[in-house]
């Protein structure tokens, strides 16, 4: 049987692409809550929580769950590192896919950039460029940072190696930074361009988002998933089996 499904920040671009989604797919939603609504009302009816909501909503969203033993389904991006972690560690008490693109096209691009990046080493200059609509609040996107994360870890690098934008007399470009550039404009839904660039060669991996529903039916494909798994911490890797 399917499971109920609730759709939190239910008015916003992706929460309405969830409900959409859920149509196409069969799927039951039990309940849709924004900014305001009675979440806790909400939850109780519900199997899954599908979220894209705000990062400020992150923490009362996942105790709220956490009370109630509901699997939750996490796509909100924006949070700072520490505030991560302490998420983590709540989002860990029950069964939980956080991931910061639910597309399967970008989870092939996370697995590629890992092995481009063992590959062509630090002689090639990495560098990841994304580019979204003029209305997202973040920056860099959540997939974005993700890429950085993957980089940074195959080149054994920490935080401090992230050059975000640059302006000014910067120098010459060190072997161990990694430069992130976000675009603003219009509707893009999402770009994202992972460059490797030595002398005499550059090879280039991009995505390209047209149509946000590709997140909303991973989600929901994820909210199948979980709904049955121990508590813990998932990514779209695991729901997909590419691990
Ligand atoms: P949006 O601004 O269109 O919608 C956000 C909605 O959340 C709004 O309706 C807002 O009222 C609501 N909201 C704010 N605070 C809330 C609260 N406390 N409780 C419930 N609802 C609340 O934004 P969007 O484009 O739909 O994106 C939402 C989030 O999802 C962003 O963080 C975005 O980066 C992320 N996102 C993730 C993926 C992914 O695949 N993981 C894909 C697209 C967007």
């Amino acid at each position: 049987m399917s499971p109920r499904i609730l759709i939190n920040g239910a008015k916003g671009r992706m929460g309405q692409a969830v409900a959409a989604a859920a149509k196409e797919m069969n799927l039951t939603v039990s309940g849709a809550v924004d900014a305001g609504d009675d979440l806790g009302a909400a939850l109780a009816g519900c199997d899954v929580v599908v979220d894209f909501s705000s990062h400020a909503a992150t923490a009362a969203l996942l105790e709220s769950a956490v009370a109630r033993g509901k699997p939750v389904v996490l796509g909100t991006t924006g949070h700072g590192a520490d505030e991560k972690k302490r998420l983590l560690l709540l989002a860990g008490r029950v069964p939980c896919v956080w991931a910061g693109n639910f597309s399967v096209g970008v989870n092939l691009l996370f697995a590629l950039t890992r092995r481009a990046s063992a590959v062509l080493g630090s002689d090639y200059d990495a560098e990841v460029v994304e580019m979204h609509h003029r209305f997202k609040k973040d920056a860099p996107s959540g997939t974005a940072a993700r890429l950085l994360e993957i980089i940074l870890e195959e080149r054994k690098l920490g935080a401090e190696a992230l050059r975000h934008g640059r302006e000014g007399i910067t120098g010459e470009r060190t072997p161990t930074e990694v430069g992130i550039h976000a675009l603003r404009g219009g509707d893009v839904v999402g770009d994202h361009t992972v460059m490797f660039a030595a002398l005499g060669e550059r090879l280039e991996l991009t995505h390209k988002a047209s149509d946000r529903g590709i997140f909303a039916r991973g989600a929901l494909r994820a909210a199948c998933w979980v709904v049955g798994q121990p508590p813990g911490v998932y990514d779209m890797q695991d729901v997909l089996g590419l691990k």
